[in-house]
């Protein structure tokens, strides 16, 4: 399984594909943690996106291009994977869909987990005392809240028109969250192997 995973920050995208992964036993990845490992290893490109991801901003199109297609032509990738922060604009999406159709690897299925903004400020406010993550004041989710709307939203949009996204609705447990996924992928696979 190819899948992409959407969701505002706060949505429980992270905590969802970590179940995912544990399930299904696909590769995750997750730009984020791609970029926090660049930059706790001070590496040039750790360098460049610190400041940017400090003020909940987007890291530039051609730095994440240059670090998923590192990641994806590794060999696991064969396996299927659950991406988790990329595609984060229209732009990335264009770049991801060129990218994995070199490598014969099409996205199968999008989902998009829906929450509503109050549940997301709590969550958010929660994950910065446990994890102490620099990008997590207000200030910066409201800004990361609204670089969100601006540009990660559409992508949702992106996979819709190519028949590819499926809304999950996020309130209520992990638990909750994590069986309406599993749901969506086996109705999403088990309707594509049967129009096959
Ligand atoms: P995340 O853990 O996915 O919320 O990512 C943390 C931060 O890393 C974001 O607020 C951005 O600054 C940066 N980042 C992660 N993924 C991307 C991406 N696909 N494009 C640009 N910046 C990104």
């Amino acid at each position: 399984m190819r899948i992409v995973l959407l969701g505002a920050p706060g949505s429980g995208k992270g905590t969802q594909a970590a179940r995912m992964v544990e399930a299904l036993g696909l590769p995750h990845i997750s730009t984020g943690v791609l970029l926090r490992a660049a930059v706790a290893a001070n590496s040039p490109l750790g360098q460049a996106a610190k400041a940017v991801m400090d003020r909940g901003e987007l890291v530039s199109d051609d730095i994440m291009l240059g670090l998923i297609g590192e990641r994806l032509s590794e060999s696991d990738v064969a396996r299927g994977f659950i991406l988790d922060g990329y595609p984060r604009n229209l732009a990335q999406a264009a770049a991801l869909d060129e990218v994995l159709k070199r490598l014969k690897q099409p996205v199968e299925i999008a989902l998009q987990i829906d929450v509503n903004e109050e549940e997301v400020v709590q969550r958010i406010a929660g994950r910065a005392a446990a994890e102490g993550r620099s990008d997590d004041t207000e200030e910066v989710v409201r800004n990361r809240m609204r670089v969100y709307a601006e540009q990660t939203a559409p992508v949702a949009d992106y996979y819709a028109e190519k028949g590819l996204l499926t809304r999950i609705h996020g309130q209520g447990s992990v638990d909750e969250v994590f069986q309406r996924i599993m749901f969506a992928l086996q109705s999403g696979f088990a309707s594509k192997s049967g129009s096959d």
